[in-house]
This record gives structure tokens, C-alpha cells and sequence, in this order.
């Protein structure tokens, strides 16, 4: 029983001699050579790192991520039989569809906007193709058509 109780108390510290050694082992410089291939090893780590992200112009977030969407709308807009005019200057073509928050809103060329309740984002997304490019604001984005 003695015999068997003092093996035990001797085994851990027998592993942590040898893990100790082991530690030592490896936080000594083995050589030159080893450092150049760790250092080696470990630059291409980073580089496969950033090879993982794409450039900013080509990520593309999904609809989620994006405070609101907006596509060209250039022919009439006809909903339930009736064309769609602007409320303050009747221009009735040339439209920027937005969609935000789950709410639909059409801005004419003169830059008027009006919330557009026959709309939503459902409907929206049917009529959109896929995202083509993405802007850090909106004035970028109404640039960007030609508004
Ligand atoms: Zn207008």
C-alpha cells in the first residue's frame, strides 16, 4: 500500500520533469536553420490568412447587411391600373426603386421621394436582379445612377 501510494505521488512530477524538458526543448533555438523555416512557416501563414478575404470591392454583403437597396427603374410604373406620377412634379418615368427597412420608395429625377405603400420588399426582390455593386452611402449610391 505504502509502496503503492508513493508511485503515485512520484508519477506526476516524473510527467512534469519530462514535459518540462520537453517545454525547454522547444523554446530553445534549435539552430538558425529551424528559425529561418519557422519564420518561413509562419509567413505563409499570414499570407493564406489574407488570401481568405477578398478585396473590398469584390465582397459583396448579403441584403441583410445593407442599410437599403436601390435599382433603376426607367420605364412607367403602373400598380393596380394606375401610372405612378411623382406627388410634387408629376414626372411619371425615370425612377430610383429604394427598398429600406421593409418599406419601398420612389424617387423621381428631380430628386422627390415618396413612400410607395403598393410596394414592398418582397415585391422588390422579385423585380431586382442580383446586387451588382455596393456604396459606403447613399449620395455615393444615387451617383452611381446617374442621380
Ligand atoms: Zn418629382
Amino acid at each position: 500500500m505504502f509502496h503503492r501510494i508513493r508511485r503515485r505521488a512520484a508519477d506526476p512530477s516524473e510527467a512534469q520533469r519530462r514535459f518540462f524538458e520537453q517545454s525547454a526543448r522547444l523554446q530553445a533555438p534549435e539552430s538558425p536553420e529551424a528559425e529561418r523555416v519557422w519564420a518561413e512557416l509562419e509567413r505563409r501563414e499570414q499570407v493564406a490568412v489574407v488570401d481568405d478575404f477578398l478585396p473590398p470591392e469584390l465582397r459583396v454583403p448579403n441584403r441583410e447587411q445593407l442599410g437599403g437597396m436601390m435599382m433603376p427603374w426607367t420605364q412607367p410604373l403602373v400598380l393596380d391600373g394606375e401610372m405612378v406620377a411623382c406627388s410634387e412634379c408629376g414626372s411619371y418615368r425615370d425612377w430610383l426603386i429604394l427598398s429600406t427597412r421593409d418599406q419601398v420608395w420612389l424617387r423621381c429625377r428631380a430628386g422627390h421621394q415618396q413612400l410607395e405603400t403598393r410596394l414592398d420588399t418582397a415585391w422588390y426582390n422579385r423585380n431586382s436582379g442580383p446586387t451588382v455593386s455596393t456604396h459606403a452611402t447613399f449620395e455615393d449610391c444615387l451617383r452611381h445612377h446617374g442621380h
